[in-house]
This record gives structure tokens, sequence and C-alpha cells, in this order.
């Protein structure tokens, strides 16, 4: 449905195959389980799955829970290459981070993102995959504008304005700190394959973050975040 404008239940009826496999091989739902539902307005609802088979599943829609709760940080995340990104958000979306920037910096490598269309769409389905993996429906808030642009130092301060953060730089000489204050805003900014150039580093410092390390390894982008965020929560 579009939107969810009372309380009453709506019939709710799925056909897609991709998501019928998943309800059977991921979720091994059966009938009587519930689901947090979004809906196209972004309006959140509880589904209970009242019927089940290879061609279609049912749903009993009410808006009548709050969605779950969300992690109350803003990633900023440099465009690794695709097959990454597919998986990094796909994690970020499973760990309820809410809200991520995507962005364009010096060592992003550009000839994967030349179409825009094509990148929301990969965008989109992958976290769609990350929010099924844990029942969870409600829609990361994903901005994607600069990226064909140059570093966006010119945004950076309203972005960060008011928050606190931190950026995940190997070879720093912070440590990452081990739980974080969430009751402030908080910022974590991720680089690319390359890393951030010094350049950004000191962008990014002057804007108010703090570069910290999570040991001598150098992560993947899509383990990074992982462990990033394992350390913060
Ligand atoms: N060649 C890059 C360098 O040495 O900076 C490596 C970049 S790493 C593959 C991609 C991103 O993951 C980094 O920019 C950083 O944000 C994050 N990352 C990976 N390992 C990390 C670590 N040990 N500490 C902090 N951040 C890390």
């Amino acid at each position: 449905p579009s939107s969810l404008s009372d309380a009453q239940p709506l019939d709710v009826r799925i056909t897609d195959q991709r998501r019928l496999r998943h309800l059977h091989e991921v979720h091994r739902a059966s009938v009587g389980d519930g689901f947090n539902m979004g809906v196209l307005n972004g309006d959140m609802g509880r589904g209970t799955l009242t019927a089940l088979n290879s061609t279609e599943a049912r749903f009993e829609l009410t808006l009548d829970t709050p969605p779950p709760p969300a992690l109350p940080l803003h990633l900023i995340l440099a465009l690794p290459r695709p097959r990454m990104l597919a998986r990094t958000l796909e994690n970020i979306t499973a760990l309820g981070v809410k809200q991520v920037t995507l962005l364009n910096t010096r060592r992003v490598e550009k000839s994967y993102w030349q179409s825009p269309e094509l990148a929301r769409e990969k965008i989109d389905q992958h976290l769609w995959l990350g929010l099924e993996q844990t029942r969870d429906t409600c829609w990361p808030d994903i901005q994607l504008e600069p990226l064909f642009k140059p570093f966006v130092e010119d945004r950076l301060p309203a972005l960060l304005e008011g928050k606190q953060g931190l950026i995940a730089h190997p070879h720093t000489e912070r440590e990452c700190p081990r739980g974080l204050s969430l009751s402030q805003p908080t910022v974590l900014a991720i680089g690319p394959e390359g890393g951030f150039i010094p350049y950004e580093v000191e962008q990014l410092t002057a804007a108010g973050l703090a570069p910290v390390h999570i040991g001598p390894r150098i992560l993947r982008v899509e383990t990074a975040v992982v462990a990033l965020l394992s350390r913060l929560y």
C-alpha cells in the first residue's frame, strides 16, 4: 500500500519470488509470525502472516506499533566499489543505522559510479536485503547528492554542525573508544578502499571529527563498518 491512513488492518499480498524465497528459506516463516513492515510513504506497521505458500504470502497489516529503534548515528561513507558497497549497505541496515551520506572522495574509484540511476537502484536493492535480514522495514535516510562532485568541504560544516564524530583512519594515533555516548548526534566517517587523503582528514578534523583507528590490521570497508559500529554501541 502507499499509505496507512488509519489503524484498520490491511490485507497485504506479496507475490515477488525473491521475497517469498526469503520468507521461506531465511525466516522459515509460518502463519502467525509477526514482522515490522513499511509502506511506501515511510509509515510503519505490524504485519501478521496469515497465509504462505509457494506463490503468495498474505499479511494482516496494522499501524499499531512504533518502528524498531534506530541507531542514532550518521554514517558518512566514501563510495567503495559496487560489490563492496552492496555488502556494506546490507550490514549497515541490518545493524540499524538510519542515516547515511554516500560521498565522493579523492580515492573513490569514479569509473564504477558513472550512472546515478544505476547507483540508486543498486543501493535500494541492498538496503532491502539488510532490512529483510533483520525483519526491519524502516527505510534509512540515504543521501547521495554529492556523488559526482569533489570532496564536499563546502557542505561539511552544515553536515556536521552540533554533532560529535569520528573518522575511521588506519595508522592514526588514537584508538577508537569502546562505547560512545550517543545522547549527542554522532557522525562516523569511513574512507574508500584507498583511504582518505591527508587533506580530507584535515577537512574532517577541522569540522570537529577525531581520527581513530581500530588496530593495526587494515580492514575492508564492509568489515571496518561492522567492527567500528560494534565498538561504539
Ligand atoms: N590503504 C588505506 C589506508 O591505509 O588508509 C586503507 C583503507 S581501508 C581498506 C578502507 C577504510 O576502512 C579506511 O579508510 C577506514 O575508514 C576503514 N578502516 C579499515 N581498517 C581500519 C583500521 N584498522 N582502523 C580504522 N579504520 C579502518
